[in-house]
């Protein structure tokens, strides 16, 4: 599809601008009775409560659905490790275009980490408190200020009678955080929208390529004998050491194997981390198995195939080296949701879109980047087959940790932001 670059005056502009400014109070208003209303992955449904009934009230055709484990047939693991797939509303509000040709979504995710121990944090965890021009709590910035910001966009389109030309959609999810559910039940259901703006916090950089990453699984056989004559045993623990040894030398080859500059400045985009290791079932018994689990990363450009296929080489050659695996190789199995990676070129028109917006609203050209965690970005890219860019208000390195805040000013940038996306858009 053909994007002209837009050209709405800059009276119309201004205007808009100055609504989103007149909005801010309530917009500020608006995300801290989100982050009050507590949404832990599994829980959406109160906050997602709360989206509907301010899309609603905009006068959005709005689509309040809990997706049933039936509709993710052929995408099973992405429901795999879910909790609960019951009442888990997602919201999608449809703002019909005047003379719709084409569909821009703005895509958020409703769903927080928990919040970790509450001693350390400085302000409750879901106390919405604002200080020093700060809004604490979680999910303050991942991502409840980038979902009601867009939602705000709309709102403020609206209230300076810019009649909307193209359908706009604004998606609250649920389930980012264990996988993109949400967004996947979005898709499953029809929404296959030309373009997608995903407010993820990326501190107002333009986040063009996405890592992906697996879940892997890995078994090493042992044989049990009792501690005291343990020579008459083999230790699936030692056994693992060289399986990890190989893992770790994959690992440091892969980080180097492809350069890419929008990852400059992380060190690894594409780490192999080991997350949970169990073995042996008593303490004098010598551990006849062991399991490991853990996330490994996947580079923009290389598919899955590609991937899995370097893991499982790395670990077949260490155990070619070794008596014992070479008899008893480890299993290898992969689980859970698989993030691929994504990608949208510097020169995409929806890049272009979103670069003149930021210049329009904030005056300043935005950094091109990458990031290492998976998003929902790629079940757009690879599910939908459609583009995507992420942008967002506040710095990530604030979100899953103690203390997660927002600066509210910058909730009401991104909303400038996204407003100047939606009057794009109408052309
Ligand atoms: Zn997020």
């Amino acid at each position: 599809m053909a994007f002209a670059p837009h050209s709405p005056s800059a009276s119309v502009r201004r205007r808009l601008l100055q609504v989103v400014e007149r909005l801010g109070p309530d917009l500020v208003k608006f995300t801290r009775e989100l982050v009050r209303a507590k949404s832990i992955t599994g829980e959406e449904g109160v906050a997602q409560g709360l989206a509907r009934d301010k899309l609603k009230a905009l006068g959005g055709k709005v689509d309040f659905w809990s997706p049933r484990p039936r509709d993710f047939r052929g995408y099973e693991p992405f429901i795999s490790q879910e909790r609960n797939v019951g009442a888990r509303p997602n919201v999608v509000a449809r703002f019909r275009g005047r003379d719709s040709k084409k569909v821009l979504a703005f895509n958020g995710h409703m769903d927080v980490v928990p919040e970790g121990d509450p001693a350390l944090w400085k302000h409750p965890p879901y106390g919405g408190e604002v200080a020093e021009g700060k809004l604490f709590g979680r999910g303050a910035c991942d991502m409840k200020a980038g979902l009601a910001a867009t939602i705000f966009a709309v709102e403020s389109l609206l209230d300076a009678d810019i009649p909307i030309e193209n359908d706009l959609l604004v998606e609250s999810v649920i389930g980012e955080e264990s996988g993109g559910m949400g967004t996947l039940a979005t898709i499953l259901r029809g929404y296959v929208p030309d373009a997608t703006v995903i407010a993820e916090p990326t501190n107002f950089e333009l986040t063009i390529a996405q890592a992906g990453c697996l879940m892997f699984r890995l078994g090493v056989r042992g044989k049990a004998a009792h501690g005291a004559s343990r020579y008459m045993g083999v230790s699936a623990v030692e056994k693992f050491q060289p399986v990890l040894n190989a893992l770790l030398r994959l690992e440091k080859r892969r980080a180097t194997m492809k350069s890419n500059p929008l990852f400059a400045g992380v060190p690894n985009p594409v780490t192999l981390s080991i997350g949970t290791v169990h073995a042996g079932n008593w303490d004098s018994t010598v551990p006849e198995s062991l399991v490991a689990e853990g996330r490994y990363g996947v580079w923009p450009g290389e598919t899955l195939d590609q991937a899995r296929s370097m893991f499982e080489q790395a670990v077949a050659k260490a155990s070619a080296e070794d008596d014992w695996l070479s008899e008893n190789p480890p299993s290898i199995s992969w689980f859970g949701p698989q993030w691929e990676s994504a990608e949208l070129s510097p020169s995409h028109w929806l890049t272009r879109l979103m670069k003149d917006s930021v210049v329009a609203s904030l005056g300043f050209v935005p950094k091109l980047s990458g990031i290492p965690g998976g998003t929902d970005m790629r079940l757009f890219t690879g599910v939908a087959k459609k583009p995507a860019i992420i942008f967002g208000p506040g710095d990530d390195a604030t979100a899953h940790f103690s203390n997660e805040r927002i600066d509210t000013k910058d909730i009401i940038r991104a909303c400038k932001v996204y407003s100047m996306a939606a009057l794009a858009w109408n052309e």
